[in-house]
């Protein structure tokens, strides 16, 4: 009987150390042995609480491509000093696995760099990749590949990406990479003799990049943000799944790429239905492409989630599907839960509820990286 006890003690131990430091139960590291993805796609809504995909299913004639997901999850946002967190806290959570202060990007509370699940990835051979409807600077992406204290500091976490061999990154903001940086030098001269094929919007749209002779892709889709899908910005779609075949061919390990639709997040910072739900559409186009290669690539771990809700966003009476009435209780982030989509090989992993920084633990397992996590 003792013994017993101490056996279910020993067990519960081991379960409660499982779900803080590696969030994945013994069941799912044998499924995991069985079957593993050889590439991780993690797409980032930004904002998108539940409210914004709702709006965005129904002003979509009532469907969107998440419908197709067979595993659903929700995960805790909460910051380490925070409750109600920022990009930046949340990214590093997804990227680092580490809870940390709003505005960190790829750093502990006490200002320590976490390796990221990117640089994780390059270190184990596989290919990465970058793409973001806002500047690919801005704190979602920053945190895959950055290290610094503010995510205000663009420059130099433009100039951290120098330090990384990531292979393909798309999104705004020419403008912290050129003669335009506070410093006057441009990083233009040093990423084409780090082997990148550099374009921007003023030479080529995203359909001239070609995807087949890079040996690796830079392009600046504008020189700060982009402009909203609303006003014309179409690349995202085809951005991705373009460099999703370019990640496969190049790759005989398998790749990591992080898409976001940036800017549902923009249209709930200004509490503008309109805006947030043109940018879900926007996002469901590119879901859709992403998942059509996911099927037809078999190897590949698609993810959906958002980094927290923003606007309190929330659908009031008077609405119909082609006509959402949209309220807002705030112009910033909520601390509410928000949900996490998957498909493909791994996926189990991420039904149930669990915190942010689980996902990092999550796509680390499914990859089979094994040892220390350290910059
Ligand atoms: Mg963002
Ligand atoms: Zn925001």
């Amino acid at each position: 009987m003792l013994k017993n006890c101490l056996l279910l003690f020993l067990l519960l131990a081991i379960t409660a150390c499982d779900t803080t430091k590696q969030p994945v139960t013994r069941a799912q590291m044998k499924a995991l042995a069985t079957e593993r993805p050889k590439n991780i796609i993690l797409m980032i809504g930004d904002g998108m609480g539940l409210s914004q995909i709702t709006a965005g299913m129904y002003a979509n004639g009532n469907q969107l491509e998440l419908e197709k997901f067979p595993v659903i999850g929700l995960q805790k946002t909460h910051a380490s000093d925070n409750l109600v967190t920022d990009s930046a806290a949340s990214a590093t959570a997804f990227a680092c696995g580490v809870k940390t202060y709003n505005g960190a990007i790829g750093i502990t509370p006490d200002k320590k760099p976490v390796f990221s699940i990117l640089e994780e990835a390059e270190k184990n051979g596989l290919h990465t990749g970058l793409i973001a409807t806002s500047t690919i600077v801005h704190a979602t992406p920053a945190s895959f590949i950055a290290h610094q204290p503010l995510r205000s500091m663009y420059d130099e976490i433009a100039s951290d990406f120098l330090k990384t061999d990531i292979d393909l990154f798309i999104g705004g903001g020419k403008k912290f990479f050129d003669e335009q940086r506070a410093d006057e030098t441009s990083l233009i001269p040093s990423l084409e003799r780090n082997g990148y094929t550099v374009s921007s919007m003023l030479d080529k749209e995203v359909s001239d990049i070609n995807f087949k002779s890079a040996n690796k892709i830079a392009h600046f889709t504008a020189n700060d943000a982009p402009v909203p899908a609303a006003l014309g910005r179409e690349y995202l779609t085809e951005a991705s799944t373009k460099a999703a075949s370019f990640l496969k061919r190049k790759s005989t390990n398998g790749f990591f790429l992080m898409i976001e639709g940036s800017q549902i997040d923009w249209g709930g910072h200004a509490n503008d239905t309109k805006y947030i739900v043109t940018e879900m559409i926007d996002f469901n186009k590119t879901i859709g492409a992403i998942l059509k290669f996911a099927k037809k690539d078999k190897e590949t771990l698609v993810i959906i989630t958002a980094d927290h809700e923003t606007g309190g966003f929330a659908i009031n009476t008077d609405s119909r599907m082609d006509s959402i009435a949209g309220a807002f209780t705030s112009d910033y982030h909520t601390a509410t839960m928000v949900p996490v989509f998957a498909y493909g090989p791994g996926a189990e992993l991420f039904s149930g509820i669990y915190e942010n920084t689980a996902i990092y633990y999550k796509m680390r397992a499914a990859f089979g990286f094994e040892g220390a996590v350290k910059k």
